[in-house]
């Protein structure tokens, strides 16, 4: 039984032990049942990228308890996370790859090992314009990220940190708020067997949305989440971060057509087009399309739309109703947020727009589940 295996270990990697493919194993028997059924070919691994000691696992179902994978009894294994939120660090890196390729961005996601694990925290690297994105998971001291800021900010043209629940020490925090006037959060949500991230912007008093990554743009001075002015107050390194010593006016989410080089893009700071704040003249058709190439969010409900309707062709009347009315909330939904403006990601409205396509993007993943 389960006795030799005392910790839950809710998380695997796909395929082999080396394998960056993270899952979350439901925890009701259906939803097991129905994962077995789909991918009746997936092997589960103790991952190494999970810290794990790179055996098999297997996937127990349980009607009466959750369901969770297991080693084999005589196993012998340190791994350190087995929660649901263990292979986070695998997903990010893998929507952070997806992420910028969709933005046009030339950029790799790693994993850092702080001592603790591989899932210590996950930079980005933008190659060209040598900007720095941490994802930082582990908690640090406040002398550990003083140390780690000035190891990235190194040969950094622009660093962002974006902190997990807990990673930030209060002195850390404090010192964000003295140069930037906000701390960048991020937290998990379950989805299926993967977990997406969220991300948002807390200030003294108040915070913005948490947003998907898809609604955030990386610009050239760095990331961009809807909703926040960039206030560098200070300058602790010069050369690094904005090249300005006075607060920045910039219309947040401003990202980059693909191709366009991000250094380029800066002689012109606060007039680039957006991939995500789309242009506020986008009132035709043509313009529309345009703003779909341009923001994944956007592609990415017009994709769920397209793959439902081939789907739901052959489903009964009742689900193609279903179908019907998503894909008019889908229209609307498009012609809405190519209508949003710079001034509107001031607001925070843009955030609410983009937090429905994420919910309807969501729907629309599930329903094209169900028919699959
Ligand atoms: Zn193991």
């Amino acid at each position: 039984m389960a006795e030799s295996d005392r910790r839950l270990v809710q998380t695997a990697v796909i395929g082999s032990a080396a394998s960056g493919m993270g899952i979350v194993l439901p925890q009701e028997a259906d939803e097991l049942r129905r994962l077995r059924r789909r991918h009746p070919t997936y092997t589960y691994w103790c991952g190494t990228q999970l810290g794990g000691c790179g055996n098999k696992l297997s996937d127990r179902l349980y009607v009466d308890k959750v369901c969770h994978f297991a080693h084999a009894p005589n196993a012998s294994c340190h791994r350190k996370a087995n929660g649901a939120n263990s292979a986070d660090h695998l997903f990010i890196k893998q929507d952070l790859a997806l992420w910028a390729r969709r933005s046009g961005v030339d950029a790799r996601a790693v994993l850092r090992d702080l001592g603790s694990g591989p899932g210590d925290a996950v930079d980005l690297r933008v190659r060209d314009s040598r900007q720095r994105v941490r994802f930082q998971f582990r908690r640090l001291t406040h002398p550990e990220w003083r140390s780690a800021r000035e190891e990235l900010e190194r040969d950094a043209a622009s660093l962002d940190w974006v902190f997990g629940p807990g990673s930030a020490h209060p002195e850390t925090m404090e010192e964000m708020y003295e140069t930037f006037g906000y701390v960048l959060r991020f937290r998990f949500e379950t989805q299926g067997v993967a977990r997406r991230i969220r991300i948002r912007a807390e200030e003294a008093r108040r915070s913005t949305d948490w947003v998907p990554l898809d609604a955030c743009a990386m610009t050239p001075e760095g990331l961009r989440v809807p909703g926040v002015e960039r206030r560098r107050r200070a300058s602790p390194r010069p050369g690094v971060g904005t090249s300005t010593g006075s607060p920045v006016n910039l219309p947040v989410a401003r990202t980059l057509r693909g191709g366009t080089a991000p250094a380029q893009a800066s002689d012109v700071p606060g007039r680039e087009p957006s991939a995500v704040a789309p242009d506020p003249k986008s009132t035709t058709g043509a313009d529309r399309r345009a703003g779909r190439r341009t923001s994944p969010l956007v592609r990415k409900v017009q994709r769920l739309v397209d793959e439902v309707n081939v789907l739901v062709a052959a489903a009964d009347a009742e689900v193609r109703t279903k179908a019907e009315r998503m894909d008019r909330e889908a229209a609307a939904w498009i012609e809405r947020y190519g209508r949003l403006t710079s001034s509107d990601f001031w607001s925070g409205k843009a955030t609410k727009v983009a937090g429905h396509g994420d919910a309807l993007a969501g729907r629309l993943e599930k329903l094209s589940r169900q028919l699959k």
